[in-house]
């Protein structure tokens, strides 16, 4: 019997990801507690109040009734970590920066409560690397659960295993993104950038470069890769703007830093592109900074 029952979830960074999937959980019914930074001088309501609010004004909005946004709880590291007791489930989504996040889980990991199962939402990172920053007695409760973006609509999340996932957790886990969040899972090996994204990285290189060689324009190259193909997903670039471009370099950069250049077919041998180098850059990160690829996005 699965008695693994999720009454509150604590979802850390209110970015790209963690605010959308603090919001498809709220639209399941299940209290959120959102993490992030402490308020900086010059973001006047601190990131996490901003995130709620951008998600109020999504078409359609994931926040619409006052109901929903009151079931999310807003949080800081530095003053609410006490929080994390209350939670059944932990979902690390901070940036794709393996410091940061041993940082992170070196701080939170005493106020855990010790059934809780905690599970990063990287897009590649190394799950066993990252359990090692945990306590013995919490690596049996973590594992990777990589959602897509944007996570409410995505339908697939895989679940990785580090070597001290207990099976149990893993089957408990899935039941709840399955029957819980409504969500397709494949369970994949701790490899860098897992399956999806070490052969979508492939896929997107290797258009980059085609678009470099022919000069050819982002939006033909979008209406041959996305809508017009049939697809239901964006085309290259502008999934690429809506991923954020600092985190595709993360990952990018995943892959050189840990595939055999000679032996993997997978490694990126064409680079991080000159294009993609040019708007980093100049701070152009895609549709969270409102320039990308696409000038407005
Ligand atoms: P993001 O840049 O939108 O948000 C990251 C959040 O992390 C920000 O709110 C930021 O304030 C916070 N942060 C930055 N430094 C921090 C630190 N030192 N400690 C704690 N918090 C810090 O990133 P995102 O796109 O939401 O990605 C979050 C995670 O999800 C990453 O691991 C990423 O690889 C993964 N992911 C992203 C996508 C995508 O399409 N963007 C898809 C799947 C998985």
């Amino acid at each position: 019997m699965n008695r693994f029952r999720v009454k509150k979830v604590a979802v850390l960074g209110a970015g790209v990801m963690g605010a959308q999937i603090a919001a498809h959980l709220v639209n399941v019914k299940v209290p959120v507690v959102l993490f992030d930074l402490p308020a900086r001088e010059g973001l006047k309501n601190g990131i996490v109040a901003k995130a709620v609010e951008g998600l109020k004004k999504l078409k359609p909005a994931p926040l619409g009734v006052a109901e929903d946004a009151a079931l999310i709880q807003q949080a800081n590291y530095e003053e609410h970590l006490d929080l994390l007791g209350e939670c059944d489930l932990v979902i690390e989504a901070i940036a794709e920066r393996m410091d940061w996040k041993l940082d992170l889980y070196r701080r939170m990991a005493p106020a855990l409560a010790p059934h809780a199962i905690v599970a990063s939402n990287t897009s590649g990172l190394s799950i066993t690397r990252l359990a090692e920053a945990l306590p013995e007695a919490i690596r049996p409760r973590f594992c990777g659960i990589h959602f897509f973006n944007p996570p409410r609509y995505m339908y697939l999340v895989e679940l990785i295993a580090a070597p001290a996932t207990l099976p149990q957790v893993l089957d408990d886990l899935e039941t709840f993104v399955v029957r819980g969040l409504g969500k397709g899972v494949v369970r994949a090996k701790d490899t860098p950038n897992f399956i999806a994204n070490r052969v979508g990285i492939a896929g997107m290189l290797a258009t980059m470069r085609e678009v470099e060689n022919f000069g050819l324009s982002y939006d033909v190259v979008d209406d041959l890769t996305g809508k017009k193909l049939g697809r239901a997903s964006s085309g290259t670039f502008r999934t690429a703007d809506v991923v954020g471009l600092d985190t595709l370099a993360h990952v990018i950069r995943t892959l050189q830093d840990n595939l055999d250049a000679d032996a993997d077919p997978f490694y990126p041998s064409f680079g991080t592109p000159a294009v993609l180098q040019a708007l980093l850059e100049m701070g152009h990160l895609g549709q969270k900074s409102k320039a990308g690829f696409y000038k407005k996005v």
